[in-house]
């Protein structure tokens, strides 16, 4: 669905991009990750078009995304690092205000989004973007990257500065659109996140790959590794307790899945969620050696 050959960019002499050769595929979900400055997001926005590689060649479903750029940008929402959104109108006017930029008919703007936001359990429709919480506001961005319902989705970090069940929570529902059929390539530091719905991990260093396989190659290389959720729920239930909280550890991230939902659902404290070095960690730190020093 995207190929990238031999693609640089320099900003002057630096190479934020270094002769990168990536593919995302028809139906996968790929993440992209990487310390900072690492060029994912210089790298998405070349997918988009939205930066002219200096060399090398980008093409998006067959098209050239530099010489085709107005037929191919119909197929894709974007969803950049930063998106400020218009403060002084609603989260209804705003997105009705896309959906005229796309030239969707109003009647089925109107349904598409009422469905988005009841999806994403965005319920303040009518209040001002000015006024949501940051969390709210994020979902507002993914709402007007989904307005169109583009087969490919380009994400630079959906859920940077979220709270975790927010974070899960827009996690599983790109997991359910992949399900349904988008393509999507996406940036992330939360390496649970990328592990739980990637198929095929991409780590960039200095504007260069370093990796990229599927995740299934890299669990089976390193093995499985353990989650843990620390949780505190006003019901009975048969998990271990420490001290006030639940404890639920499990090396399945489908199960850890479930108990997030739970969480979120029944509206319990998610005291903390951690990667007992999962198997993409292992590889992420050790391909990455020093962090403080890239
Ligand atoms: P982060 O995780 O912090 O978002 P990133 O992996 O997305 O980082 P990029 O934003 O792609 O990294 O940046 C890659 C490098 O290119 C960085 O060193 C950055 O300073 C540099 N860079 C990015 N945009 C520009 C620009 N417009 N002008 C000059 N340098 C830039």
């Amino acid at each position: 669905m995207i190929e990238l050959k031999s693609v640089t960019k320099l900003y002057g002499d630096f190479p934020a991009v270094k002769d990168l050769d990536l593919q995302v595929r028809d139906g996968e979900i790929l993440g992209i990750i990487g310390h900072n400055g690492a060029g994912k997001t210089t790298t998405l926005k070349m997918m988009m078009g939205l930066v002219t590689p200096t060399s090398g060649t980008i093409e998006v479903m067959g098209k050239d995304v530099e010489k085709d750029g107005t037929y191919v940008k119909r197929f894709i929402g974007y969803l950049p690092e930063e998106s400020p959104l218009y403060e002084n109108m609603t989260v209804r006017e705003y997105l009705m205000f896309f959906s005229e930029l796309y030239k969707m008919p109003k009647v089925r703007a109107r349904g598409r989004i009422d469905e988005l936001l009841d999806s994403l359990n965005l319920t303040e429709k009518d209040k001002l973007t000015g006024e949501l919480s940051k969390g709210m506001k994020r979902k507002v961005a993914i709402a007007r990257a989904l307005l169109h319902e583009p087969p490919l989705l380009i994400l630079d970090e959906p859920n940077a500065g979220l709270d975790p069940l927010t974070s899960f929570f827009i996690i599983d529902y790109l997991k359910t659109l992949n399900n349904h059929g988008t393509t999507i390539v996406l940036s992330a530091h939360n390496l649970f996140h990328v592990e739980y719905i990637c198929g095929r991990v991409a780590i960039m260093k200095n504007g260069g790959l370093l990796l990229c396989d599927t995740m299934e190659s890299i669990r089976k290389s390193l093995g499985s590794r353990e989650y843990e959720i620390v949780f505190k729920a006003n019901a009975d239930l048969d998990y271990e307790i420490e001290g006030d909280n639940y404890v639920f550890r499990t090396a399945d991230v489908g199960q850890i899945a479930l108990v997030l939902r739970s969480i979120s659902e029944n509206d319990w404290a998610l005291v903390d969620l951690s990667v007992r070095q999962s198997a993409l960690e292992d590889m992420y730190v050790g391909l990455m050696g020093d962090l403080t020093n890239p």
